[in-house]
């Protein structure tokens, strides 16, 4: 996904194996009629929502005729066939998806998920015509032995192999060091994570060249709340935020909207 026109920030809410269905239903309504008020403009924001599975259909229908985005937390890299327990692009798609997340930590560190993998599955994403928010990001071992740079390296470079220039403006990324997500304690710094995403920018323009770099949006996650949103939002280089606890509080994610709002504004009011 390039970053939009005027630079619009991006807030993803992952709500992983999270609710129920009436919880889910109230979670989405929730924030669709908290947009409506008046002092949250969601034209100023890209805002998507990826509930589990067994919700999207639900979900959908709440965020239909709204600006919000639907989105999933994973696919299986097959159109259809004899894969028992997956669910393929075409069935997202069906289902009203406009983005799927991948690589998503959780994924690499507790279901073993490799990169070769992953890069499967973003192409065959891209392929099926869904956008693909990637998820890379170090251990707190990878950035005590200063890996940082040289992992964010390999994992974008493994993760977007082969990905087709003219699918590029359809992948946006994601920053989540795996020592800040779901931590009460271990928060990345706004300067952490700058620097990460500058690393990440310069990686995908050796890539995909200069152009492709500057238009890539590249989102922050791990455990951003309201009051750091905006310490953070407001860094060079950093163009929205991935939330997981956060999402699950209405409020909590209306307010990192409206922190991500008022940012948008006040690069377009400077440029
Ligand atoms: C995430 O789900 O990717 C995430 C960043 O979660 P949290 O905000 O809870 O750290």
């Amino acid at each position: 996904m390039i970053k939009d026109d005027i630079e619009k920030k991006t807030i993803v809410g992952n709500w992983k194996m999270h609710t129920t269905s009436s919880g889910a239903r109230d979670l989405a309504q929730g924030i669709v009629d908290g947009l409506v008020d008046e002092s949250i403009d969601e034209e100023g924001a890209s805002i998507i929502l990826c509930p589990p599975f067994p919700y999207l259909a639900l979900v959908g229908e709440i965020l239909k005729d709204t600006h919000i985005a639907l989105g999933a937390q994973n696919l299986y890299p097959e159109k259809e066939g004899a894969f028992t327990g997956e669910v393929s692009p075409t069935m997202l798609l069906d289902l009203g998806c406009k983005y799927v997340i991948l690589g998503h930590s959780e994924r690499r560190h507790k279901l073993g998920e490799p990169d070769a993998f992953i890069n499967e599955k973003v192409k065959v994403a891209l392929a099926a015509g869904l956008d693909v928010i990637l998820c890379v990001g170090e251990t707190l071992e990878q950035r005590k032995a200063n890996q940082v740079e040289a992992l964010l390296d390999r994992q974008l470079g493994l993760g977007l192999a082969n990905v087709p220039s003219d699918a590029l403006r359809r992948v946006s990324i994601a920053y989540e060091p795996v020592w800040a997500i779901g931590s009460a304690t271990h928060h990345a710094t706004p300067q952490q994570a700058e620097d990460a995403h500058s690393v990440l920018r310069t990686r995908f323009g050796q890539i995909f060249g200069e152009d492709a770099a500057n238009e890539v949006s590249i989102q922050y996650g791990g455990s951003v709340v309201p009051d750091d949103a905006a310490a953070l939002l407001s860094r060079p280089g950093i163009d929205g935020a991935l939330l997981g606890g956060a999402s699950l509080v209405v409020n909590e994610f209306l307010a990192v909207v409206r922190v991500a709002i008022a940012e948008t504004r006040s690069v377009m009011q400077s440029a």
